[in-house]
């Protein structure tokens, strides 16, 4: 089978042939990929850019961590899942047996490694992988939908540790899928939304077909007016999920004392901060990463409630057999999310769309 792998630490992605898996061991089921997302940081592993230098040892590795399918073949003592079932699964591995594991916080483990990044992943026509990290989907939930999972997992995740109630005024700085998906789920809680980008009309636009109203672009107005104008005060919450460390001091500026500041972005450069003016202003500065359990089972909840309008995320489908143009897609500002669809998907599932034409 042809899978899309990093095989050298340099930019840059190979398209391989690969052995077909043979029957998964114990514990392990075998997945027929139907959809798998690009995630940025996908991206970050195909440029290499520095703090991806942890998958040199994990190569050569199939990326994509986002995916959904039928599971194909089942292992030994695999009890809760069947071939025919259609899942999608949490890409993070924990070891189990380290206090953070035992206290029951899974995402403490800090030997954790993750399915598409340390491990073969879900840009190959099959997967391999634990059965205890799959989630049987609901009834009537489409398999490419059921791709953006983990994503929008990451999205509830930040949202909780926000701690965005009803009512509250939620500022979200960057409309990549991230973002999007923050925005939507604050808003589905009760809050008012403000999602903030920077020249990034496409984006923007996508943000106000899932129902964000306020996706403003910050190329003619500063984020501390935008607020003032959208609110008419600042801000009790603000999520950040840019990546740029600017972004970070722009966000405290437009919070109200006491309010509280989530990076939820992959940033590449230090953060310089006004100590001073952070402590008497009470602000609070929290960081969200990865998904909880909890987190994940939200977002299934919300992909199958909202099938039709969390759709709207995927801009661009494209066969695995194009991933490379479709990972320079991806890096563009042109998509939101882009799919990969194996070339010849699992034929009996009538829900992923076949789209081959190039938007
Ligand atoms: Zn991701
Ligand atoms: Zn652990």
């Amino acid at each position: 089978m042809i899978a899309l792998r990093k095989t050298v630490a340099a930019f840059g992605l190979d398209l391989a042939e690969v052995a077909a898996p043979g029957e998964p061991g114990p514990g392990r089921v075998t997945i027929a990929v139907a959809a798998a997302g690009i995630c940025g940081s996908d991206v970050h592993a195909y440029e290499w850019t520095p703090g991806y230098a942890f998958m040199a040892q994990a190569l050569p590795v199939t990326l994509g961590h986002e995916f959904a399918g039928t599971v194909r073949a089942v292992g030994a003592g695999v009890a809760d899942l069947a071939p025919g079932d259609r899942v999608t699964c949490w890409p993070t591995i924990t070891c189990g047996a380290c206090e953070d594991c035992r206290a029951g916080r899974p995402q403490g483990c800090a030997a954790r490694t993750i399915i598409g990044l340390h491990a073969d992943g879900g840009f190959a026509e099959t997967v391999t992988v634990p059965a205890a990290n799959c989630r049987p989907l609901p009834p009537g939930l489409p398999l490419d939908v059921a791709a953006l999972t983990e994503p929008l997992g990451v999205a509830v995740n930040a949202v909780d540790v926000a701690e965005v109630r009803p009512g509250d005024r939620v500022v979200v700085l960057g409309p990549g899928p991230i973002g999007l998906g923050i925005a939507f789920v604050a808003q589905e809680r009760g809050a008012r939304v403000l999602l903030a980008g920077l020249d990034d009309e496409l984006r923007l636009a996508t943000a106000r077909a899932i129902g964000i109203a306020q996706a403003v672009d910050l190329r003619g107005e500063s984020l501390e007016a935008a607020v003032a104008r959208v609110f008419g005060g600042p801000a009790d919450r603000v999520i950040e999920a840019t990546g740029v460390a600017r972004s970070v001091t722009d966000g405290l500026a437009a919070l109200r004392s006491g309010g509280i500041l989530v990076v939820a972005g992959i940033h590449s450069g230090p953060l310089s901060l006004d100590l001073t003016g952070f402590v008497r202003s009470k602000k609070q500065i929290r960081a969200a990463h990865d998904t909880t359990a909890p987190a994940l089972d939200e977002a299934i909840r919300l992909l199958a409630a909202h099938a039709e309008t969390l759709s709207r995320l995927i801009t661009h489908r494209r066969p695995l057999s194009d991933g490379v143009a479709a990972f320079e897609l991806a890096r563009s500002r042109r998509a939101v999310k882009v799919l990969l669809v194996p070339d010849q998907p699992d034929a009996d599932d009538p829900t992923v769309s076949r789209t081959r034409t190039r938007a």
